[in-house]
């Protein structure tokens, strides 16, 4: 489907110079409003040629870090900053982020397993195919805001996807050092093609996403790590010119971790409520209890206890104590 142009409209060009606002429009012709369009927000920050970033959030529409983050990022760069070139897409799944839901409730969809997306297809396919087809070819670098939503908690985080291409791949871990969060990522996804990182590296774009923490809130600690990472990332780009302020910390070095494999995962093998018993960037042993699942129906009948097939660090948890089988409890990462 790439290569076919986007039904998308944007209200504005991102080869003039200045800051312009606007909105994408995505046609959305419905009983209600018959030639109607859906507003995206879309920003260009523009100062000269110069290298061009794509910062992105709201992928998935209850993770609201990123979405706070480049709001605030909107409203305080101004081209006399900059060098080159920032589009930001704060609400990449806008009927999502609206509902403050993961998935489009226009068309249920998940946009992070829909790239490259369809010029033709859904609302949700229809954005992807534009972040892959219009906006990612005209891209230096890529930053995708995610964190856990409404169902998971994560450490704050950055990660970046192992690539076949060495020297992008460098690039890639350059990037994520300036953005310096907690923890740091090299995801090993397998075949898994439909995300963003793998649409950004596709590209051949410099790309990393961010997990910022989650169960639907945000929280002053990860928004500081958005914020000053967006900062640090956008000068290692040779973008912001503007030095540091007095408040803006310089980057440390992350802990770097590893995420691969079906064994990153520990499930709910029942319904039930589960009790916890580690917390998150807690390092465990393999056949260590991560947790008990309750089924207070039946109090008089013992727990099922879930364990770790593995020694693994905790990296992201599940928010709600109400489980079902097959709801992910935890993803654990190992030495690098
Ligand atoms: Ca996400």
């Amino acid at each position: 489907m790439a290569g076919q142009s986007s039904r998308i409209h944007c209200e504005i060009d991102f080869e003039r110079d200045g800051k312009h606002v606007g909105f994408l429009r995505v046609p959305n012709s419905v009983h209600r409003s018959a030639y109607g369009w859906l507003p995206v927000p879309i920003v260009s920050v523009r100062n000269g040629s110069g290298p061009s970033a794509l910062l992105m959030a709201g992928n998935h529409g209850d993770e609201y870090e990123g979405q706070v983050a480049l709001a605030k990022l909107t409203r305080a760069l101004e081209p006399g900053q900059i060098r080159g070139r920032v589009v930001i897409l704060p609400m990449a799944n806008f009927p999502a982020a609206q509902a403050g839901l993961r998935t489009s409730p226009l068309d249920e969809s998940n946009m992070n397993r829909l790239f490259p997306g369809d010029p033709d297809g859904s609302v949700t396919q229809m954005l992807a195919h534009y972040v892959e087809t219009v906006l990612l070819p005209g891209a230096d670098f890529f930053i995708d805001l995610h964190s856990g939503g409404s169902s998971l908690h994560y450490l704050p985080t950055g990660m970046i996807r192992i690539s076949a291409d060495a020297d992008l791949a460098k690039r890639c871990r350059a990037l994520l050092e300036a953005f310096a969060p907690p923890n740091a990522i090299l995801l090993d996804m397998g075949g898994e093609d439909r995300t963003s990182i793998a649409a950004g590296l596709r590209a051949e774009v410099v790309s990393m996403v961010t997990e910022l923490g989650g169960s639907g809130t945000v929280t002053p600690d990860c928004l500081q790590v958005a914020d000053h990472g967006l900062r640090r990332a956008l000068r290692h780009m040779g973008i912001l010119q503007a030095s540091p302020g007095p408040n803006e910390p310089p980057a440390l070095a992350p802990r770097w971790l590893k995420v691969g494999g079906a064994s990153a995962y520990l499930y709910a093998s029942e319904a039930g409520l589960f009790e916890p018993r580690v917390e998150l960037g807690d390092w465990v042993k393999a056949g260590q209890v991560a947790g008990a699942i309750h089924d207070p129906s039946t109090p008089w009948r013992d727990p099922v206890d879930v364990r770790f097939g593995h020694d693994c660090f905790v990296l992201c948890k599940r928010v709600s104590g109400q489980v079902e089988r097959g709801d992910c409890l935890f993803q654990l990462a190992t030495a690098p």
